[in-house]
């Protein structure tokens, strides 16, 4: 049984008290919510308010990035050790949106992928097709490459610690969600690749989050899909009421 994840984004959004007032309001309308995993990932700036804010709470703290380097003269730069010590114990890597705009590649989310699970963060690992490339049928072929050079050199145990998002790029903050279909495809792909990569059992166990517009009034049908394990969610975790009901999608 793969225990469901749901992960708010917050991407840049939320000053310090508009981040409180938020997991204020988010926490008591998740806190009976036993059987799902709930992961908050706000700004840097706010990390460790935040987890001020969630002591008690059922709720995780994540982080949006991090470096590769622990420490040194990486002047702008945040490690992962410095993540866990802020209260995390997730960080997203290989954001779609760090793709696009910051020039992360395959490798390089390989490179942080290895430093967070050093620091023992567990990581949620962003992947997914543009729609040039979904509608040059190239989907599944760079969602292989992302998924067999963003895993490389790490052992079946370490992806125990590994959460990856399905997330096409063309669904996220459009407000155009993949079918339930089209994403149950793609999942069905990357858990086969996961057994292809690594064996049998580490696929079955691995979660896999869909993203891409995902609301409360499309998580039922993704949900009950058999390899979606739960969501990363954008705009929709930015409003206590909609994230406490992505979060509650099963009641
Ligand atoms: C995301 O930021 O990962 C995301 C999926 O955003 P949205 O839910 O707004 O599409």
């Amino acid at each position: 049984m793969r225990k469901p994840v749901i992960a708010g984004n917050w991407k840049l959004f939320k000053k310090s008290s508009e981040a409180v007032d938020l997991v204020m309001g988010l926490a008591p309308l998740v806190k009976a919510t036993a059987g799902v995993e709930i992961i908050v990932a706000p700004v840097f700036t706010v990390l460790t308010t935040v987890k001020q804010a969630l002591a008690g709470s059922n709720i995780m703290l994540a982080a949006q990035d991090c470096f590769w380097e622990e420490e040194g003269a990486f002047t702008g730069e945040i490690s992962p050790g410095m993540l866990a010590d802020a209260g995390c114990s997730h960080v997203i890597i290989g954001h779609s949106e760090r793709r696009q705009y910051f020039g992360e590649t395959d490798a390089t989310v390989n490179r942080k992928i290895k430093a967070a699970l050093t620091a023992e963060l567990s990581v949620l690992f962003c992947i997914g097709e543009t729609l040039a490339e979904r509608e040059s049928e190239k989907t599944f072929e760079i969602l292989r490459t992302q998924v067999t050079d963003g895993l490389a050199g790490l052992t079946k145990e370490q992806l125990g610690n590994i959460i990856v998002a399905y997330e096409p790029v063309w669904a996220i903050g459009t407000g155009k969600t993949a079918t339930d279909e089209q994403a149950q495809e793609a999942h069905t792909f990357i858990r086969r690749l996961v057994a292809e990569l690594f064996d049998h059992p580490t696929a079955d166990a691995i979660r896999i989050l869909y993203g891409g517009s995902v609301k409360p009034e499309n998580i039922k049908g993704l949900m009950a899909q058999t390899d979606i394990d739960g969501a990363l969610v954008g705009g929709a975790s930015l409003k206590a009421d909609s994230f406490a009901a992505l979060v509650n999608f099963g009641k």
